[in-house]
């Protein structure tokens, strides 16, 4: 993918495909320092843009840029408000209003809009020359199997792949409606392995889809690569009467999970690891379209 903004290094033009060190291993781009990379001769400092689907108040953001300002430069983009299970929505029929957002030292912005929308937005009003690293949670809720096709936090993360930006979605794997959320634990975990994370090999339209147990970080046990495993919901629609008698709907539903899912992100969290799901924008099955050639093939044959 080739992305033709210009970013400004020293006194040098780059365009943002020569620089995104992720998309371009050729170019022997090395992690310095926590703070600063190196191309060549050229060093820069990491531009990291943070969203979440929770909105700018949540304390899952405050902890994502707690952690992300020790690596790099943090801007905020984030909706106004919780937008959670809006998916990989985008605003085109309203207006996208923005305005600063009082926060502790870094640059932010809040948008009466969703995930895609902020980190679109982002990369107009906070990082108009493009940047290099999307962060988007840390959700207050996983976000396993299924899941990611709704999450409004998974979405951030594919619109800054769509982007050719290094993505990075979090999410804290609560399973207990009401209990209190360790986000302190996610913190940590992402402290001590970010370098692993933004550093891991990737690939263009790839992103990773992070989710930490929402337990103590001592109870953690660890992390595992996985693949997303299947979480559906029963009984997913509740019919209720309003005061009027009138009914309407209400959508949540249990969670089924099967927990026995070898190598899944579900198993990992339910046994205490942090699970790390590496994502492909291209959702294309390769093995059925083989199948598939072949059965049209002979459609035309008979016809
Ligand atoms: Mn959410």
């Amino acid at each position: 993918m080739s992305v033709n903004k210009k970013v400004r290094v020293d006194d040098w033009d780059i365009s943002v495909s020569s620089l995104t060190p992720w998309h371009q291993d050729a170019l022997c781009v090395h992690l310095l320092s926590y703070r600063t990379y190196r191309i060549g001769t050229l060093e820069f400092t990491m531009r990291i843009l943070i969203t979440n689907d929770d909105g700018i108040r949540a304390p899952g953001l405050v902890a994502l840029a707690n952690v992300a300002k020790q690596f790099g430069e943090v801007k905020i983009v984030a909706p106004d408000r919780e937008r959670s299970a809006c998916g990989h929505a985008m605003t085109m029929r309203d207006p996208l209003r923005v305005s600063e957002f009082k926060w502790d030292g870094i640059e932010a912005y809040e948008v009466n809009g969703v995930p895609v929308d902020c980190v679109n937005v982002g990369l107009t009003v906070a990082w108009p020359d493009g940047c290099d690293l999307v962060l988007s949670g840390i959700n207050n809720g996983p976000n396993l199997g299924f899941d990611i096709t709704y999450s409004g936090t998974v979405a951030g993360a594919m619109e800054g792949t769509i982007n050719g930006i290094r993505s990075i979605a979090m999410s804290m794997a609560l399973f207990v409606s009401g209990a209190p959320i360790h986000y302190e634990t996610g913190e940590k975990w992402l402290a001590e392995n970010f370098e692993m994370l933004v550093s891991a090999p990737c690939k263009p339209l790839c992103f990773l889809n992070v989710n930490v147990p929402s337990i103590e970080f001592v109870e953690l046990r660890g992390h595992r690569v996985t693949q997303m495993g299947q979480r559906v919901y029963q009984d997913r629609v509740e019919m209720r009467q309003d005061p009027w008698g009138r009914p309407y709907y209400w959508q949540g539903g249990v969670v089924v999970m099967d927990r026995d899912q070898p190598g899944t992100d579900v198993q990992a969290v339910t046994e205490g690891f942090v699970s790390i799901t590496p994502v492909s924008l291209d959702w294309t099955d390769r093995e059925l379209m083989d199948k598939l050639e072949h059965s049209m093939r002979k459609v035309d044959a008979t016809s």
